[in-house]
């Protein structure tokens, strides 16, 4: 209702809302950055959020089965843990209650400004704040926080002739609940995670199917299953008991980075696990052959699911493998010439995430965009501070990605890094923080080294983990205890202040 209110009122006005920090997004990254703020006794913020609720990738995917592949206990706030999951691995309604829960509870609503799109965000070197345009009205900020992710833009395929079909076309991430596909002759593009989500669940109800693959996944079984009313009472009373369980989680999944970053042979029984999921799942010669992957397992994501190898065996599915050539009005064809009719096109080809479109809208102190700094490959200190951009903090930003373990927890150690450097802004009455190009440097020196040998360079795949140059710039490649490690504390040795003082002398 309030932020109704001031959406109304900043439009209204032209006026532009000083603040001392604005935060983009309010997924995961931007709540937990608006509940560090207040921790800290910062209440002068606002939450710049595009769409009409909280939630980000969680409100946006809602495609029928999206879940998360990464178990409840784990993939939550480590700092309000939820008993009453009512499955072990969760479905997108869940989740999404489980935020809009979080923004409830800490009382965050009135800190958002719905329906508030940032345009442009742009640093004023003279007046040491931050320029943010927003579809709901201007914005002042002394610090910016961009907690827009990576999974937040779609990427739509640049398919000869796709701009003439004239059925639906719907991407997963942008679903229309209102079509009704019952009976419908759909093709799905893209055999990621969230098409293996998608495709068992309308399998059953459409005419036919078509999974249009270019490269398969490796799949492992999902060990999902409803919580039990025991398991759940336990929870709530003794919350000791649900943190040593998410522990165990966390460090399992740990493991995983033993085969993927420093020893590829230690994911061999895990490749055995996936083929002998999809051999007892896919009797087919033929289509086993087709959904065999030739790459290491882990370079491309590890997917989970009991039923995506059923759903593709089905009497009305197929798996084409030939290639799209073409899409006309009623039909994808094919390069080996042929054409299926289709009714709905369901794109499942994923995000903008090695080329962030927030960042054509950020524009540094040299004005520069972040985009334009980019464009030899993402670098930043920490993933969360770029030079020539003071004040600014990102995240899941460049190289804070996980693909076996939960985001949140690196979204955890971001927050409280950023809630660091804001500390060292008020202690020493900073105007302004930025890191420096010799820690950007470094750093960048330090994700290579870590990611040589790793299965995502090394595994014989090509995936959106590396940029149009394959150097690693989305995931984290090691243990991410060591991330949490690295932004414990600010490294202030790496970054340059301007005190206020020496800002008000400026302006003087
Ligand atoms: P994705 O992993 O990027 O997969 C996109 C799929 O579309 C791939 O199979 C890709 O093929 C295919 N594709 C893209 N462009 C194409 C084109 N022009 N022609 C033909 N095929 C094309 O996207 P996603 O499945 O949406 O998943 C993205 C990320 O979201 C995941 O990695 C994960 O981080 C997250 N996610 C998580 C969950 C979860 O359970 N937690 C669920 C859904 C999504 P290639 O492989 O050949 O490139």
């Amino acid at each position: 209702m309030t932020s109704t209110m001031e959406n109304t009122r900043a439009e209204q006005s032209g006026a532009t809302r000083e603040v001392h920090v604005a935060v983009i997004g309010s997924g995961f990254a931007g709540l937990g950055m608006a509940i560090q703020l207040r921790k800290q006794g910062i209440e002068d913020f606002v939450v710049l959020e595009r769409g009409d609720d909280v939630g980000g990738t969680w409100r946006d995917n809602s495609y029928p089965g999206a879940a998360c592949d990464v178990q409840s206990n784990l993939y939550s706030f480590s700092f309000a843990p939820n008993p009453d999951w009512p499955r072990t691995y969760s479905e997108q309604p869940e989740i999404f209650a489980y935020l809009r829960g979080i923004a409830d509870r800490y009382e965050l609503r009135d800190k958002h400004v719905f329906g508030a799109e940032v345009t442009a965000a742009t640093w004023d070197d003279a007046a040491r704040r931050w320029d943010v345009e927003t579809t709901a009205g201007a914005f002042r900020a002394k610090v910016l926080v961009s907690g827009a992710g990576a999974l937040a833009d779609p990427s739509y395929p640049d398919i000869p002739g796709i701009e003439t079909f004239a059925g639906t076309v719907m991407h997963t991430a942008r679903w229309d609940h209102e079509h009704d596909l019952a009976g419908e002759r759909v093709a799905v593009i893209g055999t990621g995670a969230s098409a293996i989500q998608v495709v068992p669940a309308i399998q059953p109800r459409v005419g036919s199917i078509a999974v249009y693959q270019r490269t398969p996944p490796w799949v492992i079984p999902r060990g999902d299953r409803p919580t039990t009313p025991f398991e759940r009472a336990l929870y709530r009373r003794f919350p000791a008991v649900q943190k040593a369980v998410r522990g165990a989680l966390y460090a399992g999944r740990e493991f995983l980075v033993l085969g993927m970053a420093k020893n590829r042979r230690l994911l061999a029984p895990v490749q055995k696990l996936a083929r002998t999921h999809l051999e007892r799942q896919v009797r087919d010669p033929q289509l086993r052959a087709a959904v065999t992957p030739d790459y290491t397992i882990g370079c491309k994501r590890i997917l989970i699911s009991n039923d995506w190898y059923p759903a593709v065996s089905a009497p009305n599915a197929e798996v084409v493998t030939a290639g799209i050539a073409e899409i006309r009005p009623h039909s994808v064809v094919t390069r080996d010439g042929v054409e299926r009719p289709t009714d709905t096109l369901v794109l499942a080809t994923g995000f903008h995430v090695t080329d962030l479109p927030i960042a054509h809208r950020i524009t540094g102190r040299d004005g520069r965009t972040l985009a334009q700094v980019w464009d030899e490959g993402m670098v930043t200190n920490r993933g969360s501070a770029v030079a020539g951009f003071p004040n600014l903090f990102l995240l899941v930003g460049p190289n804070v990605g996980v693909g076996h373990t939960s985001m949140v927890y690196m979204i955890e150690s971001q927050v409280a890094y950023v809630g660091e450097a804001l500390r060292a802004m008020a202690v020493e009455g900073l105007a302004t923080l930025e890191t420096t190009p010799a820690a950007q440097e470094a750093y960048r020196e330090l994700i290579a080294q870590r990611s040589a040998g790793t299965v995502w360079l090394g595994g014989g795949c090509g995936s959106w983990y590396l940029d149009r140059h394959g150097h690693n710039t989305t995931l984290w490649p090691d243990f991410t205890f060591l991330f949490r490690r690295l932004t414990r504390e600010l490294d202030r040795e790496n970054y340059t202040g301007t005190p206020e003082r020496e800002t008000a002398g400026v302006a003087a």
